[in-house]
């Protein structure tokens, strides 16, 4: 049994059987790893294929575990789920570690853990970060494919964060957008927007709230927000808003009346009012859970989707572990391929 050392695959397709990788042992992929192979338009198919599994009953995520553990302050949880249509059994488990930054490191950390269904062996340990931000930016990329208008040419982003240069380079992909506004509570931030505006050779423009809502075809927001950011009123007929960062309990970025103004979709309904941007909408009565569609529907042709080019339509993206595996499978995939995974011994 090879033992920290680095193999290629052994067969033709590069892809390894069930066999051959467990008489390899386990596939360990490091992030670096993870950034080299995985790229957008693997995200995106992943993504887009777990949730259309999702509505169609062939993938579950499991209750998610989210706990202060009492120590550095930190939120650690896990995100599990089991995907039959992708063969996808696994766990991401990690958290927030506000102290991290000051050490150099990214505050939110994550690893995933994928197992064989067959037998339950642990199969890959994959790095989770980059992924969180390239699945979270397909999600609402996802979104934007099947629910925003044709002709959407103006994106705005609210959020100037770490995962908000992914969001906008994955939405980007979707439109022929033609100019990218953005609104930050925090100003200094946008820079970092306008810096991927100027690689990509699109304008960019730094906008007030309501200047956001009025010219905008396509919203995202991506911040850390307990109260919302963008009010109903704001909000143009026909544009689409993807609402991604409100993950957690309490976490807010828009207007509860948006809501109801919407057409809602997300990618778990349980978690949407729950955990996600519906939760206050829900439990103030606002909307009931069967308002919210998940979007797998859309994706699988049950669901039209968009109307009109007058409705409104808003994402819930709150954020699911089947995400996680779908993209952490696709990492093990083509590192195990590329040769670009280490092995150890089960
Ligand atoms: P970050 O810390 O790098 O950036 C936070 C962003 O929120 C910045 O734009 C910041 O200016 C803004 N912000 C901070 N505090 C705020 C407040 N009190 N009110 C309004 N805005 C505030 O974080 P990030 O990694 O870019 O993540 C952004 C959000 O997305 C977080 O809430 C995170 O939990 C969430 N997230 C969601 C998913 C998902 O699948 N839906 C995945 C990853 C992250």
């Amino acid at each position: 049994m090879p033992t920290d050392m680095q193999l290629v695959s052994d067969n033709d397709t590069g892809v390894d059987s069930a066999e051959q990788a467990s008489k390899k042992g386990i596939s360990i992929i490091s992030e670096a790893v993870c950034e080299a192979v995985v790229g957008r338009p693997d995200a995106f198919t992943a993504v887009e294929n777990v949730f259309a599994a999702m509505a169609s009953g062939d993938a579950y995520n499991f209750p998610v575990v989210r706990e202060a553990i009492g120590h550095a302050d930190a939120l650690y949880g896990f995100k599990s789920g089991f995907d039959q249509a992708g063969m996808a059994l696994g766990v991401k488990s990690g958290g927030y570690w506000p102290g991290n930054a000051a050490k150099g490191l990214t505050n939110h950390q994550s690893t995933i853990v994928l197992f064989d269904p067959d037998t339950g062996q642990v199969k890959s340990i994959v790095g989770g970060n980059y992924l969180t931000a390239v699945r979270t930016a397909a999600s609402s990329a996802v979104s934007i494919a099947h629910l925003a208008r044709k002709d959407a040419k103006v994106l705005g982003m609210v959020g100037a964060g770490h995962q908000s240069t992914f969001q906008l380079r994955a939405a980007v992909e979707q439109r022929d957008f033609e100019k990218v506004i953005a609104w930050n509570p925090h100003p200094e931030h946008l820079p970092r927007l306008a810096a991927v505006c100027e690689e990509l050779g699109l304008p960019f423009e730094a906008v007030d709230r309501q200047q956001l809502g009025a010219q905008a075809d396509v919203i995202i927001t991506i911040t850390s927000a307990f109260e919302p950011l963008l009010m109903n009123d704001w909000i143009k007929p026909g544009t689409h808003i993807a609402c991604m960062g409100t993950d957690t309990k309490g976490k807010q970025e828009v207007d509860p009346a948006l809501l109801v103004s919407a057409t809602l979709f997300t990618d778990e309904v349980a978690q949407s009012i729950s955990i996600g941007e519906a939760q206050h909408a829900f439990t103030s009565g606002l909307i009931h859970s069967a308002d919210i569609t998940p979007i797998g529907e859309v994706i699988n042709g049950n669901h039209p989707g968009r109307r009109s080019a007058e409705q409104i339509t808003l994402f819930d993206g709150t954020g699911v572990g089947l995400q996680d595996l779908a993209v952490a499978t696709v990492a093990a995939k083509l590192a195990e391929k590329q040769g670009l995974a280490n092995w150890i011994g089960l």
